[in-house]
């Protein structure tokens, strides 16, 4: 099975909080969408990694993804090593994607940010011809940084407006995260915040472009123009 655009993070509910919403209307455009996380949540303070397990093909049908799969590395203790590295190259040489959205390279979990080191330097890895794993050589054309949790200006949002409805129910999903009960009670956030939480902040990056909900990202490279004509994003 091949996809388009292939979202890689540490952790089942990670690509629920930060691009949702942005596979969703990449679906709706037509492409094919994926999920990787890296890892199954056996270190998770609730709930366990056979129920987050669950929870994420769950959500995976929310989000309309063609294809979601985990890897076995431990929760907690994401490390950029070439083992590492090469699993996830051979998934990138299965699904074949043109895009991949991993986490952006700074942030409080350690885990998000190790992602990103390690995922772009698996999409390296996944282009060499000598590369001692099944599958042809494949490097995704696009690295992207999701970047909704970290304090930096995107490169550009995506207009998530037709969709923020049912990302937010791609994060309820995970019921033994987000469910109230006593277990983790000062740590996570009350299941009656989240929906403010998720409209507040894609309100917040919709605003920065001058529509009504959105998602940021970064891009290493700079943006190519030929028509100002269409550019998007009133300055005045
Ligand atoms: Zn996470």
């Amino acid at each position: 099975m091949l996809t388009d655009i292939l979202a890689i993070a540490a952790h089942r509910d990670d690509v629920e909080q930060t691009c949702g919403g942005t596979l969703l209307a990449m679906h709706a455009r037509g492409w094919s969408t994926g999920i990787l996380d890296l890892t199954q949540g056996e270190s998770g303070t609730r709930g366990t990694a056979e129920e987050r397990r669950a929870e994420a093909e769950a959500a995976a049908r929310i989000l309309n993804v063609t294809h979601r799969e985990a890897l076995d590395l431990p929760d907690g203790n994401v490390e950029n090593t070439q083992p590492n590295r090469l699993k996830i190259a051979a998934v990138l040489r299965r699904l074949r994607p043109r895009v991949v959205i991993l986490p952006y390279w700074q942030g409080r979990h350690p885990d998000h940010y190790t992602t990103a080191t390690l995922g772009y330097e698996a999409c390296f890895a996944s282009g060499l011809a000598k590369l001692d794993i099944p599958g042809a050589p494949h490097r995704p054309y696009k690295i992207l940084y999701a970047s909704l949790y970290a304090d930096v200006r995107p490169s550009f949002v995506v207009d998530i407006t037709p969709h923020i409805e049912q990302r937010l129910q791609s994060l309820l999903a995970y019921r033994s995260q987000y469910a109230n009960q006593p277990t983790g009670g000062g740590l996570f956030v009350p299941e009656n915040d989240i929906r403010e939480r998720t409209f507040s902040t894609a309100r917040h990056y919709g605003l920065l472009a001058g529509v009504r909900y959105a998602e940021p990202f970064v891009q290493k490279e700079v943006g190519l123009i030929e028509d100002l004509m269409l550019l998007p994003v009133q300055s005045i």
